[in-house]
């Protein structure tokens, strides 16, 4: 078995840290804790056990609540890692040993043979072809067939092939070599041996994630005897443009088109016989989702979601829930069910559920689709043992409330759903977070061992004619199956300036990048047009690929047939077809004017500016002041600690008063922090790199400049003032936070207390606010919990619509049920009532609601009637917003870049946000949050420089009358009329290339370099 060094330097205790970080995981999370560790300035090893690197999310077809193509959101990132030169890929290995400690881990690793040599492989598929063994696609999940040598999936990075030792005929008994000569390479070494690999690293980040439930353990859904029994994971393969029917939705039995679908939620969550007691979190939102996009397909299908509550507690979940709700034909049953039997002719399977208590229905399906829940795999519990790493009982890492994301070995970090189940964007957020923990520690280290990307010179291609290259996408075959993507390229090999015309079968792929700068150089290309899907997530990829090539980027253009086209037209492909050429001729049009661009590079200020002095604003604070930066923490209050200082503790009994207590000491401590109280930004300018703001802060209204090069917004959330159920009226009816108060404050008034009504989802989840609050099911929950410990005889009923403790915060409303906490459900449509009844000369609260079971009102007098009121935004938010030119979103919190890719960043450069700013959240997701966001903000405070400028507005001064219109008009200040020269200037870190400018200047002056009238006008004629 070979050793190998893996490159980093042996350590030198007398040398301190090594400036390296070992990410283990190659899911989501673990891809974007190494590109935030990259891009903070560390050489990062990212260990993967399977072939390639993706994960789970890699086998999604689309992603809840905006639908994004999983690939679509992955492949830019997996280009960004395999094309940094701060990242090594490592696949096929686990860690067989681990030596040393925090700053010096000795890290031995184990790869296993992949058979084909990966320096030398391309991934062309030849030996595939020839290979004469069929095998069980994994990634389809076993749904289809490939060869024994294959490339793991379409986009698979690295696009490399590998043999599956287990069904190869040479490995098995020596009988076939078949795939050896195919290769041209000589790439096939089918005598490879497991090596082992040694690296140094600093710090670690555990992302080892999940696997799903096997439902064959619990026979009441007759999985794998039943051919119309699919698991939710098999159901996204069904779906997908790359899966087993190219993404037409048949059903396995006859590979027809199913009419009615059911699925059972709860597979393996939330069950007891199935050992897993906690809820997976995600279940129900993927239910959802995939219920929209099979009603895509099918309009007339038949949809039911049969569940225990739908737990829809993330952003935009409960708009999203409303629109499947409201969509015809689906349905949402709250039950239980079995599936009893399968029709012998059809194969149709017939479930069994209780509805309204008692009554039992039999319904018959097409298809029953069974939502799995998220599990531990015994190899994390392994990984864990290994690491001496903490797990709780269910296999999930042990962290802390307040912590979420250190382990119990200092140095080691976890994300992802290694830490418990969640969605994308709380992985996302996550693995910044722990790239935050790991770049703190490792700080003194920053740049040590990182490399520079370097590129070839760009080529001067002034004088040439157009040679453009147009590369058609068939997204798999979410274009292809509606665009005829072949017409497509075959009239762009018609049109005047076009050299080169092909069809790629996902351009994004690391294969077809490779192809497209193999192809720029050898076709001579100085233009390209890709006719793809959105620039927003792509552009810069096929911008680097150009880089690649020798070409400037801004020699660019890029045509979005996918939702232009194979989207907005699906029922009408020789339409689409059409729009599709007739987009490529005018993105051919214009790509034939484009002319180089170039950037200008400027210093950056090493301060933050954070704004909100809660748990958030305090946690990014002290995260970027541990690593040098200046923070000037501004607090529009006279104290910090935000709302949780009327928070005495959290659910899992965390002591949140101390723990305030606690980081306002430190941050007032850290010599680099400084705190502003009674503090408000009056004033906001400049760009990424360079803010400059004025604080108005202190009983005298002092106004200090501050220069910042990022800002984070952490301005938190209040709870709602209720208008109904008789609050404000001198009854006594409180929120849960007054409630927390009393309990705190006069603990002993609760033991005379005979009955307690909890209502939930006040001033949230309705017209006026159509949104989950999250927090409040969990926050009643624990506060039913205290008050069953301070008097266990009283009576305590939850009045709620649906319970959303998700996660393992399920056990708390098992506990609260076992300790006969009365849980009752009401619908939106008939609330409960308050009434102030006056009884004997008593005045009674009276709280009224229809009991679900048995459909009578069932009357409570209560003692106290504690309304859980939602979490909403400060009405501030919409000024700051304006100052910052940042948005919001239709209820008011902060909206992010991107809900997936960018959960923390706004799209204006060099702002984030964090806490219930983004959205209503628990103290360890705010937290988590927080660190995400100082890891964020430290990818643009470790740079020496930034770039601006390349697609922005430019003066002609011969022109310029300096009349000044430019500078009115301008929403972000980019330009100005010089007072001494009497012309327009730009700074080009601000300008954004609206346009704005250049189609207000009388004189014609202005311009947007790369949209200029004469480029603009060839693609409008170009139309005709
Ligand atoms: C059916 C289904 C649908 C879903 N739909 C959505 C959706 O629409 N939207 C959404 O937000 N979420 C969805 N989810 C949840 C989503 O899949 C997860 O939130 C996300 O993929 C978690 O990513 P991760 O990186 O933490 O874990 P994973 O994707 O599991 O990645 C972990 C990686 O680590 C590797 N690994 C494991 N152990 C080791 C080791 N010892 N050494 C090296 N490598 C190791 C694994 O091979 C894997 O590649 C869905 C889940 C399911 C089951």
């Amino acid at each position: 078995m070979p050793d190998t060094n893996h490159g980093t330097p042996t350590p030198d205790p007398t040398k301190g840290k090594v400036g390296t970080v070992m990410v283990v995981g190659a899911g989501i999370s673990g891809i974007q804790a190494a590109l935030d560790v990259a891009n903070s300035g560390f050489k990062v090893y990212l260990i993967e056990k399977g072939p390639a690197i993706g994960g789970k999310m890699s086998q999604l077809d689309k992603t809840f609540p905006t639908n994004d193509c999983s690939m679509c959101i992955l492949s830019p990132k997996f280009i960004e890692c395999s094309t940094n030169p701060n990242i090594s890929i490592i696949t096929g290995a686990q860690i067989d040993r681990i030596e040393g400690e925090a700053g010096n881990f000795q890290i031995t690793l184990l790869q296993e043979p992949r058979y084909v040599d990966m320096e030398k492989c391309t991934g062309c598929g030849t030996c595939s072809e020839y290979c004469p063994v069929n095998i069980l696609d994994v990634y389809n999940e076993n749904l289809g067939t490939l060869k024994c040598i294959h490339v793991s999936f379409p986009q698979a990075v690295p696009a490399v092939s590998i043999v599956d030792p287990s069904q190869c005929l040479f490995l098995l008994r020596e009988e076939c070599q078949i795939c050896v000569p195919t290769c041209s390479n000589k790439a096939i070494d089918l005598h490879q041996q497991e090596a082992r690999l040694k690296i140094d690293v600093g710090s670690i980040i555990l992302a080892p994630g999940y696997e799903t439930f096997e439902p064959e353990l619990q026979s009441q859904y007759g999985y794998q005897r039943l051919i119309n029994v699919a698991t939710s994971l098999e159901f996204e393969r069904l779906l997908s443009a790359s899966g087993p029917h190219g993404g037409e939705l048949l059903r396995p039995s006859d590979k027809k088109p199913p009419k009615k679908i059911a699925w059972i939620q709860c597979v393996g969550s939330r069950d007891l016989t199935a050992g897993n007691t906690y809820c997976s979190a995600v279940c129900c939102m993927y239910a959802i989702k995939q219920v929209l996009l099979s009603k895509e397909q099918e309009p007339q299908l038949e949809a039911v979601i049969f569940h225990n509550d739908i737990r829809a507690y993330g952003k935009g979940f409960e708009r999203y829930y409303e629109r499947a709700k409201n969509t015809p034909g689906v349905r949402f049953i709250w039950s239980k069910v079995s599936i009893i039997r399968e029709m012998p002719e059809t194969k149709n399977v017939v479930l069994r559920y209780r509805v309204n208590g008692n009554k039992v229905n039999e319904e018959e399906f097409d298809l029953a689709v069974l939502c799995v829940g998220l599990t531990s795999p015994s190899s994390n519990r392994q990984l864990a043992d290994k690491l001496s790493i903490k797990t709780n009982p269910s296999g999930f890492c042990e962290s802390s409330v307040f912590s979420p994301i250190e382990t119990n070995k200092p140095g080691i970090y976890t994300c992802g759903v290694f830490n418990g189940p969640m969605d994308i964007p709380d992985s996302v957020t996550m693995a910044s977070g722990a790239a935050s923990f790991a770049s703190q520690f490792l700080s003194d280290q920053r740049g040590t061992l990182i490399k520079e990307k370097v590129y070839p010179a760009e080529r001067d291609v002034s004088g040439e004619p157009p040679r453009v290259g147009v590369f058609v996408c068939d997204c798999g075959t979410n274009i292809a199956k509606v665009v005829n993507v072949k017409r497509v390229v075959e009239y762009a090999k018609r049109m005047r300036g076009v050299k080169y015309s092909v069809e790629e079968t996902f351009s994004c792929s690391v294969d077809s990048i490779t192809h497209m700068v193999e192809t720029i150089k050898t076709q001579g290309l100085n233009r390209v047009v890709v006719a793809a899907c959105t620039p927003r997530t792509h552009e810069p990829v096929f911008q680097d690929a150009l880089r690649e090539a020798g070409l400037n980027p801004y020699l660019l253009e890029f045509c979005n047939i996918r939702e232009q086209c194979a989207l907005v037209h699906m029922n009408d492909k020789e339409k689409a077809t059409q729009k599709a050429m007739d987009l490529v001729r005018m993105s051919v049009g214009r790509a034939t004017l484009l002319e180089p661009l170039s950037q200008v590079s400027y210093g950056v200020t090493r301060a933050a500016l954070v704004i909100g002095g809660g748990i958030s604003g305090m946690v990014s604070a002290l995260a970027l002041a541990r690593q040098g930066i200046k923070v000037h923490l501004i607090e529009k209050s006279e104290e910090l600690g935000g709302i949780a200082r009327r928070i005495p503790e959290t659910l899992e009994g965390g002591d949140v008063l101390a723990f305030i207590g606690d980081l306002i000491s430190q941050v007032y401590k850290h010599l680099f922090i400084q705190v502003h109280t009674e503090a408000e930004l009056v004033e906001f300018s400049g760009y990424v790199g360079n803010f400059s703001s004025k604080v108005k802060a202190g009983k005298s209204g002092t106004i200090k400049d501050i220069a910042h090069g990022i800002t984070i917004v952490a301005t938190g959330a209040e709870e709602f003032k209720p208008r109904e159920y008789l609050y404000g009226e001198g009854y006594r009816v409180m929120t849960l936070l007054d409630l927390d108060h009393e309990i705190k404050n006069n603990r002993e008034k609760f033991r005379s207390c005979n009955t307690m009504v909890f209502i939930q989802c006040v001033g949230c989840r309705d017209n006026e606010r159509p949104y989950c609050s999250r927090v409040c099911c969990s926050h009643s929950i624990m506060n039913a919990l205290k008050l069953k410990r301070i008097n266990p005889e009283m009576d305590i009923y939850v009045l709620y619509r649906d319970m959303r403790t998700y996660g393992f915060k399920e056990d708390y409303y098992r506990k609260a049920s076992d300790q006969g906490v009365i849980f009752t459900r009401y619908d939106v449509d008939n609330k409960p009532e308050v009434q102030a009844v006056e009884e004997a000369g008593q005045s009674i609260l009276r709280v009224t609601v229809t009991e679900p079971i048995l459909g009578q009102p069932l009357m409570i007098d209560a003692d106290v009637v504690c309304l859980a009121a939602g979490l909403v935004p400060p009405v501030e938010n919409k000024a700051l917003s304006q100052m910052l030119k940042v948005s919001l979103n239709e209820d008011g919190f902060f909206m992010e870049a991107h809900m997936k890719l960018r959960p923390v960043d706004f799209t204006t450069e060099g702002i984030f946000m964090c806490g219930t700013a983004h959205s209503p959240k628990f103290i360890d997701e705010s937290i988590a949050q927080a660190q995400a966001a100082a890891s964020r903000a430290m990818g643009i405070l470790a740079q020496e420089e930034l770039k601006a400028g390349g697609s922005v507005c430019s003066v002609n001064v011969l022109k310029c009358t300096g009349c000044g219109m430019c500078e009115a008009v301008c929403p972000f200040n980019a330009i100005a009329v010089d007072p001494e020269e009497r012309v327009a200037k730009v700074n080009q870190a601000l300008c954004k290339g609206c346009g704005v400018c250049a189609s207000s200047c009388r004189s014609g002056a202005l311009d947007v370099n790369g949209v200029n009238d004469e480029q603009t006008l060839t693609l409008i004629r170009a139309i005709r």
